[in-house]
C-alpha cells in the first residue's frame, strides 16, 4: 500500500506549511506514530528528498513550533527565521529559457523543513487574512482559504461544521 493511504489525518491537502501545523489535531500527532514522518514526506511528494531520519524530523519539529508561535503572534518572527536561514532559493533558466526555482539546502535534512516554512511566507505574500484556525471550540486544523468569498469557517464542513450545526440544535431544544 501507498505510504500516503496510511495517512490518518482529518484534514489533508492544504499548503505545505498549514499541513505541517495539521500534523496536530485534538490530542493526536502524526509523528508519533512509528512510520509517522515517512507518511507525511509522501503525502507531500518529499520521499527521497530527505532522509526518513531522526534529523529531518527534528528540523521538521522546529519549523512547526515556529509556525505555531507566528500564528499567536505575527510579529514574533525569529524562530521561522532561524528555519529560514538553513536555505535559499537558487534562480536560473533552464535549457528551454524559461525561469526556473530550484530550493538549494546545506543540509537535505532541512529541505522539508525549509519548504513548509518559504510555503509559509507564500500564504502571507498572497493574503494572510485567508491563513485560518477552524472555528470550532475543540479543533486545532489551520486552512488557507481559497473560496471565492473568503467566508470558509471551518477545516471541513462535514464534520466540524455540522457537529457545530447540531450542538446550537440541541442547545435550542432544550428551551
Ligand atoms: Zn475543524
Amino acid at each position: 500500500m501507498d505510504l500516503a493511504d496510511q495517512d490518518p489525518r482529518p484534514l489533508r491537502g492544504e499548503p505545505l506549511s498549514l499541513d505541517l501545523l495539521n500534523t496536530r489535531w485534538h490530542d493526536e500527532q502524526l509523528f508519533q506514530q512509528p512510520n509517522g514522518l515517512a507518511v507525511w514526506l509522501a503525502t507531500n511528494g518529499l520521499t527521497g528528498r530527505a532522509p526518513d531520519s531522526p534529523e529531518t524530523l527534528d528540523a521538521l519539529l522546529r519549523a512547526r513550533a515556529a509556525l505555531l508561535v507566528l500564528r499567536a503572534d505575527p510579529l514574533d518572527t525569529a524562530a521561522l527565521n532561524t528555519v529560514l536561514a538553513h536555505g535559499r532559493i537558487r534562480r536560473s533558466l533552464d535549457t528551454a529559457g524559461r525561469p526556473h526555482e530550484e530550493p538549494e539546502v546545506a543540509d537535505p535534512v532541512w529541505l522539508p523543513a525549509w519548504l513548509a516554512a518559504d510555503d509559509y511566507l507564500r500564504l502571507l505574500a498572497r493574503d494572510p487574512a485567508r491563513i485560518r484556525e477552524c472555528v470550532h471550540d475543540h479543533c486545532i486544523l489551520t486552512f488557507f482559504d481559497t473560496s471565492q468569498n473568503g467566508r470558509r469557517r471551518w477545516c471541513d464542513m462535514a464534520r466540524c461544521g455540522n457537529r457545530a450545526k447540531a450542538a446550537r440544535h440541541y442547545a435550542q431544544q432544550k428551551h
